[in-house]
């Protein structure tokens, strides 16, 4: 891997214009989902949730792989329909508007998860309208649970997400009454929260869904065709740590609730887990300076690109990427042995992507390369702020010459 990022970078390199680029491993990412896919039990389905990244390099890789793409915003649905016509697609989101649920419809969908009551009613008409049929899962906000405690949660607590478990009867009621003709209620969906480092937790989790899926079933007498159990499945940005999918996968398929189900469908519609470590984002060091008694490396580049570090206040990992070019004719700035913190070309103390990382060599001209930088890194980021130059983007993949 570092190879190939090393020669892209060196083929790249222009001296009036310094490296600052995402590189993206899409045959390495096409290799991970692979093997996820490989170990998940046939009733359950993998779906990407775009949002994570929605690059057309990763749609298009990721269409043979997966059984479907999750979005949750008209444009994110075009995106996916640029790639393909007919992938099979859940449309979720607070705040549909008209034009979107029309679109939704208009495209074909598969799924669209409603989010309000009032949203279901508009769809009704919508759909009514149209005379589209379409199928719905309705978002459940979980009564405050014992939910896994992650940096981001949507769910088990009051929020903008889905139905609050009090509101299942009326939506069921709207579902059922003869007022509806065109919309058929599937089953549940749920997404409580995001970033879940740990595989027991997240099955207790999906294992408290079904059992409340098993008690709506009974109470409303339904049939449940489907449950989507979202995403959330974490990744680690301090160590090299990763969610362990293998006992995810182990324990879930071991747990009574899930084998209750007989065939019912599960659906899994991770972002970050499917990307996060296949992206990378070099950028290279600008200026050394020592303020006071700290040092700063600035590179060129910043949370304008990759604004995650600064979003969740962390420090991004890194690797120092040597270049030995030096045409100046002064003495090229350095630092050895010491504490640097790596910042941005912005003119604001908030971007940061590394506080005091302990360095052996540092220079002007070599190049950091961010890594865990694939998922919620350029798609979250102000792009515009202060008006640099955007990144460059390159891919290895089958058909360049990087692989
Ligand atoms: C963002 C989102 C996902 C993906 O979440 P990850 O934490 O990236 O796995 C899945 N479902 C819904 C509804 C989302 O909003």
């Amino acid at each position: 891997m570092m190879e190939q990022i090393e020669r892209l970078i060196s083929e790249h390199i222009n001296k009036d214009n310094p490296v600052c680029a995402y590189i993206y491993d899409i045959e390495g990412m096409k290799h991970h989902v692979k093997k996820m896919v490989e170990l998940m039990p046939k009733q359950t389905f993998l779906f990407y949730a775009i949002k994570a990244n929605p690059d057309k390099e990763i749609i298009k890789a990721l269409l043979p792989l997966v059984k479907g793409f999750e979005v949750a915003s008209i444009g994110e649905l075009l995106k996916v329909r640029e790639v393909s016509q007919t992938a099979p697609v859940l449309f979720g989101g607070p705040g549909k508007k008209d034009y979107e649920l029309k679109a939704a419809l208009q495209e074909n969908v598969s799924y669209i998860h409603i989010e309000s009551l009032l949203e279901l009613r508009r769809l009704i008409i919508l759909a009514k309208e149209l005379n589209k049929y379409i199928k719905v899962l309705l978002r459940i906000n979980l009564k405050a649970v014992e939910l896994p405690i992650t940096n981001i949660s949507m769910g088990g607590r009051p929020s903008q997400f889905g139905l609050d478990e009090d509101k299942v009867e009326e939506a069921i009621t709207l579902l059922f009454a003869a007022e509806n003709t065109h919309i058929q209620f599937s089953g549940f969906h749920f997404h409580s929260l995001s970033n879940n480092l740990e595989a027991a937790s997240h099955v207790e989790m999906i294992r408290h869904y079904i059992r409340r899926v098993k008690e709506w079933e009974q109470l409303y007498a339904l049939d449940v065709q489907l449950i989507n159990v979202g995403g959330g499945f974490g990744v680690s940005y301090e160590e090299q740590f990763e969610f362990n999918w293998r006992e995810f996968i182990t324990l879930l398929t071991k747990s009574t609730e899930f084998q209750a189900l007989e065939d019912v469908p599960i659906y899994f519609e991770p972002g970050r887990i499917i990307v996060a470590e296949f992206g990378y984002y070099v950028t290279e060091i600008i200026d050394i300076k020592k303020s006071y008694d700290q040092f700063f490396g600035i590179v060129r580049g910043g949370t304008h690109h990759n604004r995650l570090p600064a979003s969740w206040d962390h420090n991004q990992p890194f690797t120092i990427i040597p270049q030995e070019n030096w045409s100046y004719p002064f003495k090229r700035p350095c630092v050895h042995h010491s504490k640097v913190t790596i910042v941005g070309e912005l003119c604001t103390p908030k971007d940061q992507f590394y506080k005091d990382a302990f360095i052996e060599k540092l220079r002007v001209g070599d190049i950091i390369m961010f890594e865990k930088s694939g998922a919620y890194c350029w798609t979250i980021s102000h792009h515009d702020f202060l008006g640099h130059p955007h990144p460059d983007f390159h891919y290895i993949m089958e058909g360049n010459n990087y692989v």
